[in-house]
């Protein structure tokens, strides 16, 4: 299959062969800062289905960030394969990546990149309209309606709480109609309302928008919102 095909959007689920939404086969990670060598990830096994909202669960430093910073094409493996969608990204160059995070990949990470000083409509409507979407204001009032945003989404982002700051992320991946979102840490500095609130949302993807959702999380409470948990230690998923 050539590269371009990872450009089309994902084939209807009925019928067809179903791909996993993510692959990564015997994968290696070693980072390597002068003679200093980590070994992030070792080995890894994992295979997430479309639909699934899957918790990556372990503590700091058990490979976690890496694994989704390589499922989204931020990084590359040392060995072994990463696939989405059916398709290996080891082919694809950098430009190629770019448009498959822009195409395929929502992001909600701990830090996420807002821009403070706009509004919630208007963050996500600049994610839309830099992704060539038509109708990106009612588009991004539609998404941010749908995280329970509605009466806030004229405010600054950063007048916004944490909680309410990785609901306008999440509205962003839905907006986008993204079909892998990746969620780090996505609660981590909430507290039990507002994480509540964020888990919801992140759970509404897979059940009413067909999205894949894979969250990592130290949090055994937090990865029971998920319909599945992998259990990562030292860089390996937990047999
Ligand atoms: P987690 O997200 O589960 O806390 P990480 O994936 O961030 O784990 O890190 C896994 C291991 O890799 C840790 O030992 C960490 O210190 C190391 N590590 C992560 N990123 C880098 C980097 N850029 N350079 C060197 N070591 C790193
Ligand atoms: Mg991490």
């Amino acid at each position: 299959m050539g590269v371009k095909s990872l450009y089309r959007e994902p084939e209807a689920p009925s019928g067809k062969i179903e791909w996993p939404a993510l692959e990564l086969h015997d994968v290696f990670k070693i980072y390597r800062s002068g003679p200093v060598e980590t070994v992030a990830l070792r080995g890894l096994e994992l295979e997430v289905r479309r639909g699934e909202f899957v918790a990556i669960l372990g503590p700091s430093g058990c490979g976690k960030s890496t694994l989704l910073a390589l499922a989204a094409g931020l990084d590359r493996p040392s060995a072994g394969e990463v696939r989405a969608f059916g398709e290996s990204l080891e082919a694809l160059g950098e430009p190629e990546l770019a448009r498959y995070r822009a195409n395929r990949i929502g992001i909600v990470f701990q830090n996420e990149n807002l821009l403070s000083p706009l509004s919630a409509r208007a963050n996500v409507e600049l994610t839309l309209r830099l992704a060539g979407f038509d109708q990106a204001g009612a588009r991004a009032g539609d998404s941010l309606k749908a995280v329970g945003l509605g009466a806030r989404m004229e405010h600054r982002v950063s007048a916004l709480s944490g909680g309410e700051q990785q609901r306008v992320a999440i509205a962003a991946a839905l907006a986008r109609r993204a079909p892998l979102v990746l969620a780090d840490e996505p609660t981590g500095e909430l507290d039990t309302a507002s994480e509540r609130l964020v888990l919801t949302a992140l759970r509404r993807l897979p059940q009413e928008h067909s999205c894949t959702v894979v969250v990592a999380t130290h949090s055994r409470a937090v990865a029971t919102a998920a319909n599945r948990i992998v259990e990562l230690r030292d860089g390996a998923v937990v047999a």
